[in-house]
């Protein structure tokens, strides 16, 4: 039995499953998560909120996760309050709920190339049509173009990374305020990866009053170094996460994770704290492959995307057999590494001097 022999729905034939290589070498530099593991108080406090659950596993979760909900809006300050915070599973799951409310067959999502490859995944999964709009050659998005591209198509979502994945631009607020302006449906700005943008860089949360049409993104598998919790959140209108209540799973998050994620913020002041370590190492990072002389773009997130290799991936394999995975993602030509620790990047450093 193959799978193009099942009665798979007619749109999934002959896509490909998300695939980041999770492979087993010495320096893993693929997925942006953050290299620093928590401290063994944290870990301890882990331990403890897990045990506390554990004697009530027995009972479902709070279905609402209000008392998260709670600790995520006062972390994420701008007057917000549970009522305008909604979490689940990872943001994948966050953006996948707002797909399965706002899209659905006849009505399509766009996005702006090169950018998160979860976004056309996650919309084609909910029947959703993909349209791939493009960034400019800075990878930034021209405004005039963006709102040609709503004008023409009229996406039910138009998805907005900032900063971006794989290149690392963040969006002025002013490009936001307009696509936001001009899409008829809603507007995800996925910000995943905020925290590490760099100083004066503004939210698309300062946005949020006056525009019930826009949602925006965070996680904690990045600055927060929570990747295995699996907790994504996001803030918008009230009335945009009663829509998400139409599609969510009951109890979709379990009572360990919304406890592990209350605990994690309680430390926030340790998680977030290596990441002036991560910002500072980045920009070294950029500065050091550009003396290379080779292609560097400007980043406000925890990896870099560099270039152009006529063959990125015997540059890509090379590495790996160096023992430093990184990715080979973005336009023809590119790589991204994600920021690890000093040795670490000691480790790209050498390795890919070797490749060159
Ligand atoms: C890593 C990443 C996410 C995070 O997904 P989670 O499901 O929260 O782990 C979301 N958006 C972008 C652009 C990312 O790169």
């Amino acid at each position: 039995m193959r799978l193009e022999d099942l009665p798979i729905r007619d749109d999934l034939r002959g896509r490909t499953p998300y695939g980041a290589p999770q492979i087993d070498v010495p320096v893993r530099l693929n997925t942006n998560e953050n290299p620093y593991g928590p401290s063994e108080s944290l870990v301890a406090d882990l331990a403890e909120a897990v045990r506390s659950q554990a004697g009530e596993l027995n009972r479902y979760p709070d279905r609402d996760a209000v008392a998260l909900r709670e600790d995520l809006a006062a972390y994420l300050g701008h007057g917000l309050t549970h009522e305008r915070v909604w979490a689940a599973n990872g943001s994948n799951e966050v953006i996948q709920q707002i797909l399965q409310a706002f899209g659905g067959p006849g009505r399509s999502a766009l996005g702006f190339e090169p950018s998160y490859s979860m976004h056309p995944i996650i919309t084609t999964g909910a029947s959703t049509e993909w349209i791939a709009g493009s960034r400019e050659d800075d990878f930034g998005i021209d405004p005039d173009k963006a709102i040609a591209a709503i004008e023409e198509h009229r996406p039910a979502v138009v998805f907005l990374t900032s900063p971006n994945n794989p290149t690392g631009t963040a969006l002025d607020p002013e490009v936001i305020a307009r696509i936001v302006e001009a899409a008829p449906g809603m507007v995800v700005v996925d910000e995943a990866y905020f925290e590490f943008a760099r100083e004066g860089t503004p939210s698309a949360l300062t946005l949020l009053p006056g525009n019930p049409r826009l949602i925006v993104t965070r996680t904690m598998s990045k600055a927060f170094a929570m990747a295995g919790t699996r907790l994504g959140y996001l803030a918008a209108h009230p009335a945009v996460i009663e829509a998400l209540l139409l599609v969510r799973l009951p109890y979709h998050l379990s009572s360990l994770t919304q406890a592990a994620a209350r605990v994690a913020l309680a430390h926030r002041g340790e998680l977030l704290g290596t990441v002036d370590t991560l910002r500072a190492e980045r920009d070294a990072t950029v500065g050091w492959l550009r003396a290379k002389g080779l292609e560097v773009a400007d980043s406000d997130a925890n990896f870099v995307l560099f270039g152009r290799f006529t063959d990125r991936r015997t540059v890509w394999r090379d590495m790996l057999d160096r023992g430093v995975l990184i990715r080979e993602v973005g336009p023809p030509g590119w790589l991204r590494v994600s920021i690890g620790t000093t040795e670490e990047m000691a480790a790209f450093r050498a390795a890919l001097e070797g490749t060159l």
